[in-house]
């Protein structure tokens, strides 16, 4: 471990976002899992209906965030990526 002064940068291995921080540093949250992989906007907190007559497994009862943008909607599982700086 090589002892650095200066600045720390990471890359999101999700979004390939990089971070830059002074040192020292901690591991950052990136707020790319929020956002639509497809269309760039921001996703709305998905909610999922349990009532089982619309339960759809291919939709995802995992799913965290949904885009109404898209026909059918995105829905997208991805959560938090931590950055580890170096
Ligand atoms: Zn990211
Ligand atoms: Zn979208």
């Amino acid at each position: 471990m090589t002892a650095q002064v200066g600045y720390a940068t990471g890359k999101c291995p999700k979004c390939g976002k990089t971070y830059t921080r002074k040192r020292p540093t901690f591991p950052i949250i990136c707020d790319c899992y929020k956002f639509c992989p497809l269309c760039g906007q921001e996703m709305t907190l998905y909610t999922p209906d349990l009532t089982p007559t619309v339960y759809q497994s291919e939709k995802g009862v995992k799913a965290l965030y949904v885009c109404n943008n898209h026909g059918p909607p995105y829905y997208s599982t991805q959560t938090a990526v931590e950055v580890v700086l170096t």
